[in-house]
């Protein structure tokens, strides 16, 4: 008998012992981060005051309880009978059983109508038929990345369960150090913006936090062969933690999975989806460029098939001494703060990954409020003495009369945003100022993954800004679908029409004009002195971007040496309207620090350039008298 087998049997005990006697408890297993009680009395165990509760509170560990197979009745009568009991008007659009569960995934436009008030009608449902419903909303927006994501993920439902498994049982497993420390490699992102990518181990464990790429800088990849990281083999990991999609973060986890790694991805369900999006466009614009990508498709995939969603708030047992809980980290949707408990009570520390400090449109600000936590390390992108930002309020001022001037002289506004974050915050500060004529009502074209990205945030408005929220889901006013945004869908062709049509605004990848369906639109508008381009998102060094903002006013587009090179002179407007940035300025940062609870003792600055971190190390020790540093890329740091 395993020891794994040994400490199921001893849960299982205690497990009865902790629950009435009229409750039959078949058995227990470890899914994932999670202890999974089958029992034919799944709907009473639901349902009486406290069992669950009591459960997680005596066994430390986060309780789901299943009915047996004896207690689901057939899927055939089961299907009648739940969709008696729903509501017409819940919008049901699928049921889909999972024997090996006993969970009912119901799909519906109103959640809220199947849950009824309080659960009650789920409750009906768990009687009636034994099944254990799970609601899924069907997405206002049709995303063909949450669709595939599901799909897939059903698809592979039973080598799921196995992997969930496994993990169940490498958490749990008997802890054999006796020694205690904490280590925090960095392989990344020090003294530069990109390839975010750090170690925390401990004697018991190895935990990686984010992977990503290196913008602009092909080839230059987080240090994964140091000793701290895959040195030992890629199973010498316990977890992969990422803070958030975008590339600079995510891009390299599927080469974990070409180099073998079989563990779990800790992330929230959004973060999940528009990480398989970004990283699958990763590929595709590699191809195009004619690169060899480090990775297929196949790796995106199994990325996400290891993936385990975490919601907002919720400890979990990552490790044998870890845990982890996820926050709201205000940059993109689904983006992190990940805080991490150590051993019991013995050290504390937060990643804040990307953070935005203030609320935006369409996020709340970061959370900086923890039970404990003695080193945070925190990003430093704007972390530079001069860098603060516009208020937002004067920042959209300014686009308005960018607009305006435009519209007056018959021309057409170009956008170049990214798709994940910025793009959607546009669209609700131009979706409003047209509601209020501020500016004229005009078509705005989404070009490129915009309208795909914002479709995921429509999928999952619960990690939205409580405002935005109600009019997606309760009123039908969602922001997102209003009659001005066009997806171009129809290639140049469709391009060009727009083009020779009315004054519009185009928004359109990629942000910093590297590439993308931007390039055609400078082609079919850039010689035009009546139209103008916006920029309103950080053009890095050597990026088109950075130069067209600088003024250089002729570009080469297509094969740029070869003979199909295209020269355009540009002389549409330039303008450069700040303060939409998904990062927190230097004040955000500030903030971030001064307003934490509790305040760390030690801060590392990372995620910025050199300048950068040094000076908001050098600022965070003046102001708060605290232990601030600026590593280096491959520094490691003993926190206990
Ligand atoms: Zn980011």
């Amino acid at each position: 008998m395993s020891s794994a087998d040994e400490t199921l049997d001893r849960i299982k005990a205690q497990v009865e012992e902790e629950t009435p006697n009229d409750i039959e408890i078949e058995s227990v297993a470890f899914e994932g981060p999670e202890l999974v009680i089958y029992t034919p009395d799944a709907q009473t165990v639901a349902n009486r005051d406290g069992i669950v509760r009591n459960l997680a509170q005596t066994l430390r560990k986060r309780i789901n309880v299943r009915p047996t197979q004896e207690a689901l009745v057939p899927p055939n009568e089961a299907r009648a009978r739940i969709t008696q009991t729903i509501p017409e008007d819940a919008g049901v659009q699928n049921l889909d059983f999972d024997r090996q569960t006993g969970e009912v995934f119901i799909e519906a436009e109103k959640p809220g109508r199947v849950i009824g008030r309080h659960g009650a009608t789920l409750d009906e449902i768990s009687a009636s038929v034994g099944w254990t419903p799970e609601v899924v909303r069907t997405p206002p927006m049709e995303s063909s990345t949450v669709s595939n994501v599901r799909n897939y993920l059903k698809q592979e439902r039973e080598e799921r369960r196995d992997i969930l498994q496994r993990v169940g049982r490498q958490i749990n497993r008997p802890t054999t150090a006796d020694e205690d420390w904490v280590r925090l490699t960095t392989l990344g992102c020090c003294r530069e913006v990109g390839r975010a990518s750090f170690i925390l181990s401990t004697p018991e464990s190895r935990i990686l936090i984010d992977c990503g790429d290196k913008p602009g800088a092909e080839g230059e990849v987080p240090y994964l062969q140091a000793p701290e990281a895959l040195a030992a083999g890629p199973n010498s990991l316990d977890a992969v933690v990422l803070t958030h999609a975008h590339l600079d973060h995510s891009a390299l986890i599927p080469i974990l999975f070409k180099y073998g790694y079989d563990g779990p991805i800790y992330t929230t369900a959004p973060t999940r989806d528009l990480m398989g999006l970004l990283q699958l466009d990763y590929l595709d614009v590699a191809s195009k460029e004619g690169r060899t990508p480090p990775y297929e498709s196949q790796q995106v995939r199994d990325a996400l098939k290891h993936t385990i969603p975490l919601e907002f708030g919720n400890v979990t047992d990552i490790a044998p001494d870890i845990k982890l809980t996820m926050h709201n980290a205000g940059h993109i949707l689904g983006s992190a703060v990940c805080h991490f408990h150590i051993g019991e009570g013995r050290y504390n520390v937060a990643f804040s990954g990307d953070i935005h400090y203030k609320d935006t449109r369409l996020l709340d600000g970061a959370v900086n409020d923890f039970p404990r936590v003695e080193t945070l390390v925190l990003e430093s992108t704007y972390g530079g003495k001069n860098d603060y930002q516009t208020d937002q309020s004067d920042s959209e001022r300014v686009l308005r009369d960018v607009i305006n001037e435009a519209y007056e002289k018959d021309g057409k506004i170009l956008i170049p945003a990214f798709a994940v974050g910025r793009s959607q915050e546009l669209m609700l500060v131009l979706e409003e100022a047209m509601r209020k004529g501020d500016i004229p009502t005009m078509p705005v074209y989404l070009d490129g993954m915009i309208r795909e990205a914002t479709a995921i945030h429509t999928a999952y408005p619960e990690y939205l800004r409580e405002d935005l929220r109600q009019r997606i889901l309760y009123e039908d006013e969602n922001p997102f679908l209003a009659e001005q945004f066009e997806q171009v869908d129809g290639g140049d062709e469709m391009r060009q029409d727009i083009a020779d049509d009315e004054p519009a605004i185009i928004l359109t990848t990629s942000g910093m004009v590297t590439g993308g369906p931007v390039m055609s639109w400078l082609r079919l508008l850039g010689s035009d002195p009546d139209n103008t381009m916006a920029f309103v998102g950080y053009q890095a060094e050597g990026t088109l971007g950075r130069q067209i903002q600088r003024g250089q006013d002729e570009i080469t587009l297509g094969d740029t040496s070869g003979p199909r090179a295209e020269r355009v002179s540009l002389k549409m407007g330039v303008e450069t309207v700040d303060g939409f940035s998904g990062h927190a300025d230097r004040q955000g940062l500030e903030s971030f620090v001064e307003t934490m609870h509790p305040r760390p003792e030690k801060i590392l600055c990372v995620h910025g350039d050199e300048s950068s971190t040094n000076q908001l190390s050098s600022a965070l020790y003046q102001k708060f008298n605290m232990r601030t540093h600026n590593p280096k890329n491959l520094e490691t740091f003993r926190l206990s």
